[in-house]
């Protein structure tokens, strides 16, 4: 059914980008809608109405006309902004992050009220103060749920067999998750997986955020899971994120000291 002349639908903007010195097009996520690109006239002179209102890390509630090219913006009401999660930086750059796994994800003009869902919930989170990394983690997760590749993290991919704790495990993406020790894998040898980061890994399948949020990891796993997470989540979107070069940017400690030689 084609959408009617005029129409209004919650959105959260993913991207953005200027079109002239006056226009600005966005992309949103709607639940209904999906994703939709919409242009903004005028939303960068000084005298226009729509400007501070269209802003990411917000729940909007956009009015809009159907274009030839792309929808028009109208009118903008902000339902909720999620002003705390700009605060801080990484939390800021993980919300870009987000969005743009949430932009990968969608085809333009397909409903997305899970992932709709799934990223206001997020933001929700960020919002609130939870630790970015637990959010984006448990975000992937759920992502992968929803595009139909959640990771296989409790049988080997290769021989099915129900992986036990005392044996060792390689994490094999492009298989689809956790190969067992016996089965011979991928040719070259892939990253090796901790017992306690395919605990996290199913953590993540299995618990609630409030109950992960409670957890407490040692760093390293928690760093072990993100890069596996990362590998698996850059393969079943067939790239890596541009927004990760600037997450790990705003994350990348202050310079260390060099070495003491020895
Ligand atoms: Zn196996």
């Amino acid at each position: 059914m084609p959408a009617p002349r005029r129409y209004t639908t919650e959105a959260i903007v993913l991207s953005r980008f200027d079109l002239s010195e006056a226009d600005r097009v966005l992309t949103l996520i709607t639940p209904q809608i999906g994703k939709l690109k919409a242009i903004a006239k005028g939303i960068r002179l000084p005298t226009s109405r729509l400007g501070g209102s269209l802003e990411p890390f917000a729940e909007l509630s956009v009015a809009l006309a159907r274009g030839r090219t792309f929808d028009v913006v109208t009118e903008v009401r902000v339902g909720h902004a999620w002003l705390h999660l700009r605060d801080d930086l990484e939390s800021a750059a993980t919300a870009w992050y987000l969005a743009e796994l949430a932009d990968r994800s969608l085809e333009e003009r397909h409903a997305a009220e899970p992932l709709y869902a799934l990223l206001r919930r997020a933001y929700e989170l960020l919002d609130a103060g939870m630790a970015p990394g637990r959010v984006a983690r448990w975000y992937e997760v759920h992502l992968l749920d929803e595009l139909g590749s959640r990771p296989e993290v409790d049988r080997c991919v290769e021989c099915d067999r129900v992986l036990e704790s005392n044996e060792r495990f390689r994490w094999v993406p492009p298989l689809g998750g956790v190969v067992c020790e016996r089965c011979p894998g991928p040719a070259h040898d892939r990253t090796g997986l901790s017992l306690e980061g395919l605990k996290l890994l199913k953590a993540y399948q299995r618990l609630d955020i409030e109950a992960i949020a409670e957890l407490r990891l040692a760093p390293a796993t928690e760093r072990e899971v993100e890069a596996d997470l990362r590998e698996f989540v850059g393969i079943v979107l067939e790239r890596d994120a541009r927004s990760l070069a600037f997450l790990d940017e705003v994350r990348s400690p202050p310079a260390a000291p060099a070495a003491a030689p020895g």
